[in-house]
């Protein structure tokens, strides 16, 4: 009897308490309608190098990476593959990182403090060989501790598969342990193909090759971490759950002024007779004054060439000339640069 004495005091009193809590904005934990979205993977990506000289501010570091003779610059090629890289790891829903989004120069730690604060799961440097023997070839991926071997394997068998059939071998991987020391994810740096071998650099130059590069290292990394695959199927599930399909476009009826332009009007037929009528008078005219108007036209097409071709020449030779000087300026500071602070010796600082 007791009990249900109390179970009736709560029941009568439980619209009373609800009111009370309502008025002093309680809340009364719920369970959620709506689970949250599944988070994305992080992968961080480093483009190699960067950075341009600067006349104003000479102290300012910069880094070209290594250069090829036909002065293509290494810090060019690894931003364009890291981007690349990033749109395809976009669409299998992961959260690209990327430590340099522009030209410009990052030092090593810097790059390795934005992937960590950014959780990435994984660390992929992007980066072209050197070497004083132009015949020197082929992909070669880096690793700086056991932990990251496994997924350095990966990168290097998919840039294998994919770069091999067009001429870049695949020259496995290689211990670097002074690199990318502060990185506690799994970490590869990929040298994808030489800048130094002219066949290879001119391959480097092409965006056909880079997409193809990006699309490697894509599945190096797909392959070392299954559950990219399985967040992205998660993550579409949940979109497909909690998104409606985008409401179809209305078609626009066709507006009344463009219906009137349709309409011939008493000016514009006028205006088509007044056309036809020149037409027939300049063709008569050039029958009958054939010979002087040929003349005409040979000289008159003769100088415009010969003006083109001197203009043309002097804008190539320009460029060339420019671009020279560009490289030059490039390759003085790099040595510079090199000689007294390399990239990678701030891992020591
Ligand atoms: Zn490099």
């Amino acid at each position: 009897m007791r009990l249900r004495a109390r179970l009736l005091h709560i029941l009568a009193f439980a619209p009373v308490t609800a009111a009370v809590a309502g008025a002093l904005g309680v809340t009364v934990p719920v369970r959620a309608g709506t689970p949250a979205a599944p988070r994305p993977i992080v992968v961080a990506i480093d483009p190699g190098h960067g950075g341009l000289p600067d006349a104003a501010h000479p102290a300012q570091p910069f880094d070209p990476g290594a250069i090829a003779a036909s002065g293509l610059l290494e810090k060019d090629v690894t931003l364009d593959v890291g981007r690349r890289l990033a749109a395809l790891l976009r669409q299998d829903m992961v959260t690209p990182v990327v430590t340099r989004t522009g030209d410009d120069w990052v030092d090593i730690p810097t790059r390795e403090r934005n992937a960590i604060d950014a959780h990435a799961a994984l660390f992929i440097s992007i980066h072209c060989n050197s070497f004083s023997d132009p015949a020197a070839g082929g992909s070669l991926v880096l690793y700086p501790g056991p932990q990251s071997l496994p997924f350095a394997q990966s990168v290097s068998d998919l840039l294998g598969r994919d770069l091999g059939p067009g001429g870049v071998g695949d020259d496995g991987v290689q211990l670097r342990d002074n690199w990318w020391i502060h990185n506690p994810m799994p970490t590869a740096t990929a040298e994808i193909a030489y800048l130094s071998n002219p066949r290879e650099a001119a391959l480097l130059a092409s965006a056909e090759f880079r997409e193809q590069v990006a699309t490697a290292l894509r599945d190096g990394i797909e392959h070392y971490d299954p559950d990219i695959a399985a967040r992205r199927d998660q993550i579409l599930a949940w979109q497909r759950m909690h998104h409606a399909a985008p409401p179809r476009q209305a078609r626009v009826p066709q507006s009344s002024r463009s219906a009137a332009a349709r309409v011939p009007t008493a000016g514009s037929v006028f205006r088509t007779v007044l056309a036809w009528i020149a037409g027939v008078v300049a063709a008569a005219a050039l029958v009958r004054w054939r010979e002087p108007v040929t003349h005409v036209t040979v000289i008159a097409g003769s100088i415009t060439v010969r003006v083109l071709q001197g203009t043309l020449f002097r804008r190539w030779s320009g460029r060339r000339r420019r671009r020279r000087a560009r490289v030059e300026v490039l390759v003085r500071g790099r040595q510079r640069w090199t000689r007294t602070h390399s990239v990678y010796d701030e891992l020591f600082l």
